[in-house]
């Protein structure tokens, strides 16, 4: 079915040409008419699925008819995710007068009031905490809003902003119309989700547990001391466009990238403890490809939209099932192909085990050839600053899918004779 039988007007439908796109995707086809239609929605899709366009496009439609005035509000979780909605719906309404801003946290104050002074919007995405201290500072008003969207909301209530959120709710005009958009539905989120919607129609169309098609995904066993050796060893084997290798502590992250660019990688470090500009230019980096790696931790995992991502590489395995979804799922958008890869230690085997029944199936384990998995600790800080690997001739990794090993430490894997390296 093509854009235009969803009953989006014109303008609107020039600015999704403009994006390139040809189709609607399944949640677009099934969530816009009924967006259009005045319907609250409960959205089960992940990132990657087109669900920022298939709430932003009906909502713009919407905003064309009837006086300017803010009447429509998106919050998210992170601000790299309000950033990223904001960029789209700019995108899709750049043949309308309709002006879209946005506010987070994290930088300075007085610019963004500036702005909603200035500007006159009409569409607002935000992070929750920085709304409700624009709102105590009167720099914005609620009441004329008609349009609230809770963006990955089960994020939203992980990352602590449930009493964020309704006191926004309590702040919003009643007689509105509300959609949520959220992986799963934990019982707080089931709260919140009682008191912002009105008979809400479900649309479940990319259940967490199906992460996008075109992502091979695959399990490194590895004691926990090789990771880091496992880690450049599989960089120098693979054909890497643009990496994001994902730590569970801000720490990790920073100690990682200082390991790897030792190694002669090209590194940036996103995380929490970053300035807004040290974010942004981590993120341009290498979206422009100016740096190779992004060594993030989970709050980097929503919201990040970058192009031609070749692989995502778990270092530590991530604490939740769900967590292991959105970050899987910052490679192979859309129809793109893509690599996940994760590090396993032994100690990390129980989560593995948790994400594998959450996913409902097994992922292959996958053992690098010619990678030494009996190094010695102290072999490591010679190994540190040695050349890459890649400078010795040796055969190529075995691809995921063509390789299911066992999971045997200690036991060196016949090397694949004859296979090119990769190009994902
Ligand atoms: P989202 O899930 O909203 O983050 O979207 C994932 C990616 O799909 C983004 O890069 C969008 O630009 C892209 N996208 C959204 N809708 C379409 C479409 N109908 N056709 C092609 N790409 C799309």
């Amino acid at each position: 079915m093509p854009f235009a039988a969803l009953g989006l007007p014109t303008p609107i439908l020039k600015g999704i040409r403009a994006a390139g796109y040809a189709e609607p995707m399944p949640i677009q086809s099934r969530a816009i008419p009924l967006v259009l239609s005045g319907r609250d929605v409960i959205g089960g899709a992940q990132t990657g699925t087109g669900k920022t366009a298939a709430f932003v496009l009906p909502i713009l439609a919407r905003l064309l008819e009837g006086a300017p005035a803010l009447r429509a509000l998106v919050l998210t979780p992170t601000r790299e995710l309000a950033a990223q909605v904001e960029t789209n719906a700019r995108d899709y309404a750049r043949f309308t007068k309709l002006r879209v801003g946005v506010v987070f946290g994290g930088v300075p104050i007085p610019p963004q009031e500036r702005m909603l002074r200035q500007q006159g919007l009409d569409l607002l995405v935000a992070t929750p905490g920085r709304l409700l201290d624009l709102h105590g500072r009167q720099s914005v008003t609620f009441e004329d809003i008609e349009v609230l969207v809770l963006d990955e909301a089960d994020r939203m209530v992980d990352m602590g902003f449930a009493p964020d959120l309704k006191r926004i709710l309590r702040l919003l005009p009643k007689d509105r119309q509300t959609l949520m958009f959220s992986a799963t539905i934990p019982p707080e989120l089931n709260r919140v989700a009682n008191e912002a919607l009105h008979d809400p129609v479900r649309v479940d169309l990319a259940p967490p547990s199906r992460p996008a098609a075109g992502i091979t995904q695959a399990v490194y066993p590895v004691p926990r001391n090789l990771k880091t050796d496992l880690l450049h060893a599989l960089l120098s084997d693979h054909e890497v466009r643009g990496v994001i290798v994902f730590t569970r502590t801000k720490h990790g992250a920073d100690r990682l990238a200082k390991q790897l660019q030792r190694r002669g990688h090209s590194v940036a470090a996103l995380h929490g403890n970053r300035t807004q500009g040290q974010r942004e230019r981590a993120l341009g980096d290498l979206k422009r490809g100016r740096v190779q790696i992004l060594v993030a931790t989970d709050i980097a995992s929503r919201g990040i939209d970058v192009e031609d991502l070749s692989h995502v590489i778990n270092f530590d395995v991530p604490h939740t099932p769900e967590d292991y979804v959105h970050r899987i799922g910052r490679t192979g958008r859309v129809d793109a192909a893509g690599d996940a890869f994760t590090l396993m230690s032994p100690e990390e085997s129980k989560d593995v085990a948790a994400i594998e029944r959450f996913l409902g199936r097994s992922v292959p384990r996958v053992m690098l050839p010619d990678f030494d998995y009996r190094m010695r600790p102290s072999e490591i800080g010679r190994a540190m600053t040695s050349e890459p690997r890649r400078e010795r001739p040796r055969p190529a990794a075995p691809t995921p899918r063509a390789a299911p090993a066992g999971p045997a430490h200690g036991r060196r894997p016949k090397p694949d004779s004859g296979r090119r390296r990769r190009r994902m």
